[in-house]
C-alpha cells in the first residue's frame, strides 16, 4: 500500500486546488518557511480523521478553510483527498484503489467519503486500523511532535505496540462489545424492573383466572345438564298448561249444563209450588164441599132414621118395608163404592201411562249411552290393538340392535367373541346424533359405520387372526391408541364460518364419550357440514376442495370436487334407535288416549247405571200399578155383581110395597145416593189431589236435593276450576321464566334446546349436580370473566420477558466470554510485539548511537491490557536518568530509532515526517539517511525537510511557494539541480 495521491482545495493556505501525485518512493517537500509545507501534513491527518484542532494548530475546526487573502476571497469549504494503492490489500476492502475525502463547510458541516460514498467517520478509522494509515500512527510525525514520542505518559506511549501489534482493531471491538455489553445490562436491567413489576400483577391475577375458570367450568357443566332440564321443565309445565286449559274446558263445560239443569231444576220447583198452591186451594175447595156433603149427608141420614121410624108405625107390612130399605141401602152403598173403584182404577192407569211414558224416555237414553260405550269401546280396541303392534315393533327393533342383525357377519362374530380381548364397539354405535343430523352422520360414516373400536393394534392383530383362521370374512379395526384427530385449519373455518349455508363442523354436531374424541375426529373432524346440495358445492368451492362438505340431505362433496348423491336408504342401528324413538313417542299419545278414553266409558257407565237402577224402580212400580189394577178389576167385577143382585132384590121387594112414605123413603134415598156419590167423587178428587200434592212436594224435594247436589257440583267444579287456574297462572309464570332464563342465560329457544338436548337418563342426579354446581358458584364469589384472557395476555408477556432475560444473560455471557477471548489475544499480541520491538529498538539505536543502550520496560507488566510502557535511553559513556535529559539531537535519534524498529519488524506502508531531523547535526542527518534508504522499495517516504542533506536521499521533489501572497503553490524541483 502507498499514498499516490494528496489533493487540497480550500484547505488552509492551499486556496486553490492542488494534487500532489506520490510514487512508491521517496519524496521530499521543501519550501521556505510558511509556505504551507507543514499544512500538507495537517491536510493528511485531518483527512484520515483527525479531530483535534490543537493538532490541527488551529482555534477553531472552520479554521482549516482558506480565510482568505489580501487579493483572494475565503473559501466556502475545505476538502481533502487522499488516494491510497491497495493493490496489496494492506486495507481490510476488495478495491485496489481507496479514495478517502473529507469535505467541511462554513456552516461547520462535515462530510466522509470513502471512494466517493457518503460515509460515517467510523467506516475510515475501521478500516485504517491496524494498517500504520491512521492519524495517530507513529509513523506520521508532525514538525516538533518527535520529542512527545518520548515525554507523552507511558500509557499513551502503548499505542505504539498496540498499533503494531495489530490490537487495535479487537481494541475496538472491545469497546464496541463492552457497549454492547453495557446496554445488554441495561435491558436485562429494564427486563427485571418490567418483570417484577408483572410478578405483583400476574400471582393474583392467577388466582382471579382460576377463579374465573372455575367458574365457566362450572358454567358450561350446569349447561350440559341444564339446557336438558330446561327442555324438560318447559315441556312438562307446557303440556301441564295444555292439559289443564282442557281439563278446565271441560269443567267449564260440566259448569254451564249444571247451571243449565240448575235454573231447569229451579223453575221446575217453581212451577211445582205454584201447582201446590193450586192443589191446596182445590184440596180446601174439595174439603168445604166434602164437609158440605158430609153435613147435607148426615142430615138425610137423620131424616132416613125418621122416616124409618116412622115406617113403623105407618106401614103394615113393616117386614117388606125394612127389608126395602135395608136393601135399598146396600144398592146405594154398593154403588158407591163402584164409583170408588172407577175413580182408583182411573187414577191407577193414569200413574201406569206417566210411569210407562218416563220408561220409555229413560230407555231410549240407556240405548243412546250404549251406543257412546260401543263406540269408545271399539275406539278403545283400535288404540289397544296399535299399542300392541307399536310395543310389538319396538321389542322387535330392540331385538335388533341387541343381536346386531344390521352388522355384517364378520363383525358381529368380533364382538360377540368373549375371548378376544379389548373390542370396545362398532364406530356408528358410539356416535349419536339428533334425527336432524341422522342422514348427514350415515353418509359421513358410510361404511366405516361398522368399523371395530379396540384397545390397541395388539387386540386388532388378535381379532384378525381369529377371522382368519375361522374363515369369518374382513373387519376393520380402529386402534384407540393410534387414530390420530383430523382438524379443518383455522384459516378455512373462518371463511367458511360466515358463508350461509354453512353449519357446522360434522364433528360438533354429535355426542359421544371423550375417550373417542381421536376416533370421532379422525373421522368427522375434517368434515364440513352445509345445509344444502347448493350451499354446499359454494363451500366447497370456497374452500377449494381442501375437505369434504356434507348436505343435511345427504350429499357430499368429496376433496378434489367429485360428488356423491341420489336416493338414499339409511338401514344401520342408528335408524332403529330413531324408529324406537319416534314409536315410543306415538306409544305415549295412544296410551294417554286410551286413559281419556277409557274414563269417559267410566263417566258413562256410572251414568248407565244410574238409569238401569231407575228403570228397575220404575218398572218395579209398573208391576206394583198392575197388581193393583188387577185387584180394582176384580173388586170391581164382585161389587158390580153384588150390586146387580141387590138391584134386583130392591126391584122385587118395591114391586111388592107401595106406600107414600116408601116413595118419599125413595126419595131420600136417591138424593142421599146422589149425595153419597157426590161424596165419594169429591173423596176420590181429594184422595188424587193429596196424592198429586205429595208427589209434587216429592218432586220439590227430590229437585231441592239435585239442586242441592248440583250446588254442591257446582261449588266443587268452581272450586276446581279456581285451583286450575291458580295453577296455571303459577304454571305459567314457571314456564316464563324457564323460558326467559334459557334465553337469557343460554340464547337459545326451546325449540332448540329441545331438538339440540337429548334427555337425560337419571333427571334426579342431574337436578343435584346442577344444585351442588350453582351452590359452588355462589361460595366462588365475585368472578372477573376477563381474567383469564387477561392473565394469558399478562403471563405470556412474563414468560416472553423471563425467556428475553435468559436470552439477555446468554448474550452477556457470550459477550463477556468475546471480551476475554480478545484480552487473550491482545494480551498475548501485545507482549509478542512489545517483546520484539523492544530488543529490536535496542538494536537500532545502538546503530544509530553507535553503542550505548536503549529499551521498553512495561509499567505495569502484570496488567498487559493497561500497562504503560517507559523508554529507557542512555548514549555510550552518559548517565541518564530521565529521558528529559537527552539533548535535542539525542531524542530526535532515539524516537527515530523507535520508529525504525518498528519499520523493521512491521509491514509499515509509509512513512510521514515534517522536519524530525532539523535538529540533528550534519553527521547524524547523514546516519539517518543512510539508515532510512534502507527501505527504500518497501516503505514510501514523504518528508519535509529544509536540510539539504536530506534531500539527497529523495527520488522526487516537490516545492512549496507563496508567489501570491498567502496562496500555497506547488511546484516541482529538478533534483539535478539540487545536487
Ligand atoms: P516552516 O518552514 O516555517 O515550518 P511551513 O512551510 O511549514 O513553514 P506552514 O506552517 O505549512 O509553513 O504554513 C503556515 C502558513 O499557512 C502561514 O503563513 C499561515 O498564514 C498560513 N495559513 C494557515 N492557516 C491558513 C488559513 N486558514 N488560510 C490561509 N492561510 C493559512
Amino acid at each position: 500500500m502507498y499514498i499516490k495521491e494528496i489533493r487540497l482545495n480550500g484547505f488552509k493556505s492551499f486556496a486553490d486546488k492542488v494534487n500532489i501525485e506520490l510514487g512508491k518512493t521517496f519524496t521530499g517537500i521543501v519550501g521556505p518557511n510558511g509556505s504551507g509545507k507543514s499544512n500538507i501534513l495537517d491536510a493528511i491527518k485531518w483527512v484520515l480523521g483527525e479531530g483535534s484542532i490543537k493538532n490541527l494548530r488551529t482555534d477553531q475546526m472552520s479554521d482549516v478553510i482558506f480565510n482568505g487573502s489580501k487579493n483572494r476571497n475565503a473559501s466556502n469549504s475545505a476538502q481533502v483527498s487522499i488516494v491510497f494503492d491497495n493493490s496489496d490489500k494492506l486495507l481490510p476492502t476488495e478495491y485496489n484503489e481507496v479514495e478517502i475525502k473529507r469535505i467541511v463547510y462554513k456552516t461547520g458541516e462535515n462530510e466522509y467519503f470513502l471512494n466517493k460514498e457518503k460515509c460515517r467517520l467510523k467506516d475510515i478509522t475501521d478500516l485504517l486500523t491496524d494498517s500504520f494509515s491512521s492519524k495517530e500512527s507513529l509513523n506520521i510525525i508532525p514538525q516538533g511532535k518527535i520529542d512527545e514520542i518520548l515525554l507523552s505518559k507511558p500509557e499513551e506511549r502503548r499505542t505504539i505496540i498496540e498499533e503494531a501489534a495489530s490490537v487495535l482493531k479487537y481494541k475496538k471491538r472491545k469497546e464496541a462489545t463492552l457497549k454492547k455489553l453495557s446496554n445488554t445490562h441495561e435491558n436485562i436491567d429494564r427486563v427485571n424492573m418490567i418483570i417484577s413489576e408483572l410478578e405483583e400483577r400476574v400471582n393474583p391475577l392467577k388466582i382471579e383466572a382460576e377463579k374465573a375458570k372455575e367458574f365457566k367450568e362450572y358454567k358450561e357443566k350446569i349447561a350440559s345438564y341444564e339446557i336438558s332440564l330446561l327442555a324438560k321443565d318447559i315441556t312438562f309445565y307446557n303440556s301441564s298448561l295444555e292439559n289443564r286449559k282442557k281439563e278446565k274446558e271441560l269443567l267449564e263445560e260440566k259448569l254451564s249444563d249444571i247451571m243449565k239443569d240448575s235454573s231447569k231444576d229451579n223453575s221446575d220447583i217453581e212451577k211445582s209450588k205454584l201447582d201446590l198452591l193450586k192443589i191446596d186451594d182445590n184440596i180446601s175447595i174439595v174439603q168445604n164441599k166434602l164437609n158440605e156433603k158430609n153435613n147435607s149427608l148426615s142430615s138425610l141420614k137423620t131424616r132416613k132414621e125418621l122416616i124409618k121410624e116412622r115406617s113403623k108405625y105407618e106401614i103394615d107390612d113393616d117386614k117388606i118395608q125394612n127389608n126395602l130399605i135395608v136393601v135399598k141401602e146396600k144398592e146405594a152403598s154398593l154403588k158407591s163404592y163402584l164409583n170408588k173403584i172407577n175413580l182408583d182404577i182411573k187414577a191407577l192407569n193414569k200413574d201406569l201411562n206417566e210411569k210407562e211414558e218416563k220408561l220409555n224416555v229413560l230407555n231410549s237414553s240407556f240405548n243412546k249411552i250404549n251406543e257412546k260405550k260401543n263406540k269408545i269401546v271399539l275406539e278403545i280396541n283400535n288404540y289397544k290393538r296399535k299399542e300392541y303392534e307399536f310395543k310389538n315393533r319396538i321389542d322387535i327393533l330392540d331385538k335388533s340392535i341387541k343381536d346386531l342383525d344390521k352388522v355384517p357377519y364378520s363383525v358381529k362374530s368380533i364382538l360377540n367373541n368373549n375371548i378376544l380381548k379389548g373390542i370396545i364397539d362398532i364406530i356408528g354405535n358410539v356416535i349419536e346424533t339428533t334425527e336432524e343430523y341422522n342422514i348427514m352422520l350415515s353418509v359421513a360414516l358410510s361404511s366405516c359405520f361398522n368399523f371395530v373400536i379396540v384397545e390397541n393394534e395388539e387386540n386388532a392383530k388378535d381379532a384378525i387372526n381369529y377371522l382368519k383362521s375361522k374363515s369369518l370374512g374382513r373387519v376393520t379395526f380402529f386402534p384407540l391408541n393410534i387414530i390420530k384427530p383430523k382438524m379443518v385449519d383455522l384459516e378455512t373455518l373462518s371463511k367458511v364460518k360466515n358463508t350461509p349455508g354453512f353449519i357446522s363442523l360434522a364433528s360438533d354436531l354429535v355426542n359421544y364419550d371423550k375417550k373417542f374424541y381421536n376416533i370421532v375426529m379422525n373421522q368427522l373432524g375434517n368434515i364440513i357440514v352445509a345445509k344444502n346440495a347448493d350451499s354446499m358445492v359454494k363451500i366447497s368451492k370456497l374452500i377449494k376442495h381442501k375437505y369434504r362438505v356434507i348436505s343435511l340431505t345427504g350429499e357430499i362433496m368429496n376433496t378434489g370436487g367429485s360428488i356423491t348423491g341420489g336416493s338414499l336408504k339409511i338401514n344401520n342401528i342408528t335408524s332403529d334407535k330413531y324408529e324406537i324413538i319416534k314409536l315410543e313417542k306415538e306409544l305415549e299419545s295412544i296410551e294417554k288416549t286410551i286413559n281419556n278414553s277409557e274414563s269417559s266409558l267410566n263417566e258413562f257407565n256410572k251414568e248407565e247405571d244410574k238409569i238401569r237402577n231407575e228403570i228397575y224402580s220404575i218398572n218395579i212400580e209398573l208391576v206394583k200399578i198392575k197388581e193393583l189394577l188387577k185387584e180394582k178389576d176384580i173388586d170391581k167385577k164382585q161389587t158390580e155383581e153384588e150390586y146387580n143382585l141387590v138391584s134386583e132384590e130392591v126391584k122385587t121387594l118395591s114391586s111388592d110395597s107401595k106406600s107414600s112414605l116408601d116413595e118419599e123413603f125413595n126419595k131420600l134415598l136417591e138424593e142421599y145416593e146422589k149425595e153419597e156419590k157426590e161424596k165419594q167423587e169429591l173423596l176420590s178428587k181429594l184422595e188424587t189431589l193429596t196424592k198429586e200434592k205429595k208427589n209434587l212436594n216429592d218432586d220439590i224435594f227430590d229437585k231441592e236435593n239435585i239442586i242441592k247436589n248440583l250446588n254442591s257440583s257446582y261449588n266443587e267444579t268452581v272450586k276446581k276450576i279456581n285451583e286450575i287456574e291458580i295453577e296455571n297462572t303459577k304454571n305459567s309464570v314457571y314456564l316464563d321464566n324457564l323460558l326467559t332464563y334459557l334465553n337469557e342465560e343460554y340464547s337459545m329457544t326451546y325449540e332448540k334446546a329441545s331438538s339440540k338436548y337429548e334427555p337425560l337418563s337419571n333427571e334426579e342426579e342431574a337436578r343435584s349436580i346442577v344444585n351442588e354446581l350453582k351452590k359452588k358458584i355462589k361460595n366462588i364469589g365475585n368472578v372477573n370473566l376477563n381474567a383469564i384472557e387477561e392473565y394469558e395476555r399478562i403471563s405470556k408477556r412474563y414468560d416472553f420477558l423471563i425467556s428475553q432475560k435468559n436470552d439477555l444473560s446468554q448474550s452477556e455471557n457470550d459477550l463477556l466470554n468475546i471480551i476475554s477471548d480478545m484480552d487473550e489475544v491482545m494480551k498475548k499480541e501485545f507482549k509478542i510485539s512489545f517483546d520484539s520491538i523492544n530488543s529490536e529498538f535496542s538494536k537500532v539505536f545502538k546503530e544509530l548511537f553507535k553503542g550505548g543502550d536503549a529499551y521498553l520496560t512495561l509499567t505495569n507488566p502484570d496488567n498487559l491490557l493497561e500497562t504503560g510502557i517507559d523508554i529507557v535511553a542512555v548514549p555510550s559513556g552518559k548517565k541518564i536518568k530521565s529521558l528529559s535529559q537527552l539533548s535535542g539531537g539525542e531524542k530526535t535519534l532515539t524516537a527515530v530509532s523507535l520508529l525504525f524498529a518498528i519499520m523493521n519488524l512491521k509491514n509499515v506502508p509509509f512513512a510521514i515526517l515534517d522536519e524530525i531531523e532539523s535538529a540533528l547535526d550534519e553527521a547524524n542527518v547523514e546516519r539517518f539517511g543512510s539508515y532510512i534508504n534502507k527501505y527504500k522499495g518497501k516503505t514510501q517516504l514523504l518528508i519535509i525537510t529544509h536540510k539539504k542533506k536530506t534531500m539527497e536521499y529523495v527520488d522526487m521533489l516537490y516545492g512549496i511557494t507563496m508567489q501570491e501572497s498567502g496562496v500555497s503553490k506547488l511546484v516541482s524541483v529538478k533534483l539535478e539541480e539540487l545536487k
